[in-house]
C-alpha cells in the first residue's frame, strides 16, 4: 500500500485512540508515524497501543513508526486546597516549597532550582500563558509575584519562566523510567521535551545508546537561539509550537517554525510540525480555513511531516482529523505553486559521495522521466540524502534493517521496505523492480534510478547509480 503524497503524518495515540480497530483505520487513512505521549496514561496503555501498532505492522506488512515522546522537565504548581484559586490583577501571590496545600495567597512550587532563579522582574506563566505574573522578591525557597494577567489557577498547572535558562536535568527520573520502558518495548524514536542547550542531548543519546533515533523537540526560545548546533546532535526536530508559543508571543512562532524547517533541510534532519495543527478538529469534524491554510504551509515549506495531538488522542474525530489531514496535504503537493515555493529553499549537496550519487539520482531520475528513485541502504543515511534533494519522485528506500525501515516512516517522500541484502548488480535490479512493482510505484516498462554502494552490504558506501527498465 503506497501513500500518494510525500509529507508525512504523525498521529498522537490516547483515550480515543487506544482500541486496535480504530487505530488500524487511523493507518489506513494516512497516519504514518504514531506517538506514546508519555506525559499522559500508564505503562500498561502505552504498553497495549505499542502491541497493536506491532500487530498492525504485520498485518498489514508496512513498517510503522514508533515515536515515544518524554514528558521532561515540565514545571507544576502543587495543588490547592479547593482544587483551584482565582488570582485577580495587581494581587501578590507567593510560591514556596511548603509542604501545605495552595490557597489564595499561595501555592507550592515543587522545584528548588526553579525558585533560585526567580528574580524581581523574571516573568511567570501559568496555564499555558493564561496567566501571568512578575516576580516582585525572591529568597531561600520563596518567591514572591504580582499578578499582571490574572484568571483561575488549578491544581499541577504548567509554569513556564521564558527567557531563562533553568538549571534543571534535561531528564526528570520519570523521564528515565519511561525511556527504559519504551526502549524495552522497541520505540522507534524518541522525543526529548524542553531542550535548552546542545548538550542536554549528550545525556539522552548515551542512555538510548543505538536503540532508537532522537528527535529533539524545539519548545525554549534558549534552543532557539543555539538552533544549528540543536539540529546537529539531533536525527530529527519537532517544532513544538504549544510550549514554544507560550514562551515567546504568537507573532514570533511562524517566522521561527520557517528557520527551524530551513535549517533542518539544509542539514536534511527530517522536521515535524506539530500543535493545534487541525485543533478545532478535537470538537468538530471539520477544521476551520486557518487550520488547513497551517498545514499546507509547512507542507509548502517542504517540512517531513505535520502532527496530530489532541485532535487525534482525546478528540472526537481522530479518524477524520487524520483524514483531513491526509486530503489538505495532497492537494496542496498537486498546487502549481507548491514546487516553486517549495524549491526556493532548495539546499545545496554537500562534497560527499553520497550527496553526489543522489543528487545525481535526482536529475535522472527527472531526465528519463523514471518512476521512481530506489536507495539501497543500511543505516538510512542514503535515504536521508535522497530525501534532502526533495525529488520529483518517490524514494523507495529498500534494506535490511528493520529498524530503519521503521525510522524512515517519518522521512519526507520515502516508503521503506525491509528486505535481504543483495549481492550483485543482477540481484540489485531485479529486487528493486519487482518490489516497485509490488508496491504500486512502478509497472512493466517504468523506468527507475537505483543508487547502491558496491561491493554490496558495507554501510557508508553509496557509490554508484544505475537505470533500470521494469521487466
Ligand atoms: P507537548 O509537546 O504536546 O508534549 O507539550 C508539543 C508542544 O509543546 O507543542
Ligand atoms: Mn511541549
Amino acid at each position: 500500500m503506497r501513500r500518494q503524497r510525500n509529507t508525512k503524518i504523525v498521529a498522537t495515540l490516547g483515550p480515543a485512540s487506544s482500541d486496535p480497530q480504530r487505530i488500524a483505520t487511523m493507518f489506513d487513512a494516512g497516519a504514518d508515524v504514531f506517538r506514546l505521549n508519555f506525559s499522559h496514561g500508564e505503562h500498561a496503555d502505552h504498553r497495549q497501543r505499542y502491541d497493536a501498532l506491532r500487530a498492525l505492522e504485520k498485518s498489514s506488512g508496512r513498517p510503522i513508526s514508533i515515536l515515544m515522546d518524554l514528558q521532561g522537565p515540565k514545571l507544576r504548581v502543587g495543588k490547592f486546597a479547593d482544587g483551584k484559586t482565582a488570582l485577580k490583577n495587581g494581587q501578590r501571590f507567593r510560591f514556596d516549597l511548603e509542604k501545605k496545600l495552595g490557597g489564595d495567597t499561595r501555592v507550592t512550587l515543587p522545584h528548588p532550582e526553579v525558585l533560585s532563579v526567580l528574580k524581581p522582574g523574571t516573568e511567570l506563566l501559568l496555564d499555558d500563558g493564561k496567566l501571568r505574573l512578575h516576580i516582585e522578591e525572591s529568597g531561600e525557597g520563596f518567591a514572591e509575584a504580582i499578578v499582571k494577567q490574572g484568571g483561575v489557577l488549578s491544581d499541577r498547572k504548567g509554569v513556564n519562566v521564558p527567557g531563562v535558562i533553568l538549571p534543571v536535568s534535561p531528564l526528570t527520573e520519570k523521564d528515565r523510567a519511561d525511556l527504559r520502558f519504551g526502549l524495552d518495548l522497541g520505540v522507534d524514536w524518541v522525543a526529548q521535551s524542553f531542550v535548552q542547550r546542545p548538550e542536554d542531548i549528550a545525556e539522552l543519546r548515551r542512555l538510548v545508546a543505538g536503540r532508537a533515533a532522537l528527535m529533539v523537540k524545539l519548545e525554549k526560545p534558549a534552543a532557539v537561539e543555539r538552533l544549528d548546533e540543536i539540529v546537529e546532535q539531533s536525527d530529527a526536530v519537532m517544532v513544538a509550537r504549544g510550549d514554544l508559543g507560550v514562551e515567546m508571543p504568537p507573532e514570533d512562532v511562524p517566522g521561527i517554525q520557517k528557520r527551524i524547517i530551513a535549517a533542518c533541510r539544509k542539514a536534511g534532519k527530517p522536521v515535524v510540525v506539530a500543535t493545534q495543527m487541525l485543533e478545532s478538529m478535537i470538537t468538530s469534524p471539520a477544521p476551520t480555513r486557518a487550520e488547513a491554510s497551517d498545514v499546507a504551509t509547512a507542507v509548502f515549506d517542504g517540512a517531513d511531516a505535520v502532527m496530530l495531538s489532541a485532535e487525534s488522542a482525546s478528540g472526537a474525530y481522530p479518524v477524520e482529523a487524520v483524514t483531513m489531514m491526509d486530503r489538505i496535504i495532497r492537494r496542496t503537493e498537486q498546487d502549481p505553486a507548491w514546487r516553486r515555493i517549495m524549491d526556493a529553499q532548495h539546499p545545496e549537496p554537500e562534497h560527499t559521495a553520497s550527496d553526489a550519487i543522489t543528487k545525481a539520482a535526482a536529475q535522472v531520475a527527472h531526465t528519463i522521466g523514471a518512476a521512481a528513485i530506489v536507495t539501497y541502504t543500511t543505516s538510512g543515511s542514503t535515504a536521508l540524502r535522497c530525501a534532502r534533494e526533495r525529488p520529483e519522485v518517490p524514494i523507495l528506500c529498500l534494506t535490511s534493517q528493520l529498524t530503519t525501515a521503521r525510522r524512515m516512516a517519518v522521512v519526507w517522500g520515502i516508503h521503506a521496505m525491509q528486505t535481504s541484502e543483495v549481492n550483485t548488480v543482477g540481484e540489485m535490479v531485479d529486487k528493486a523492480s519487482a518490489i516497485a512493482k509490488q508496491e504500486g510505484f512502478a509497472e512493466k516498462g517504468s523506468r527507475l534510478a537505483i543508487t547502491a554502494g558496491v561491493p554490496f552490504g558495507t554501510p557508508g558506501s553509496t557509490n554508484m547509480i544505475r537505470i533500470a527498465w521494469v521487466n
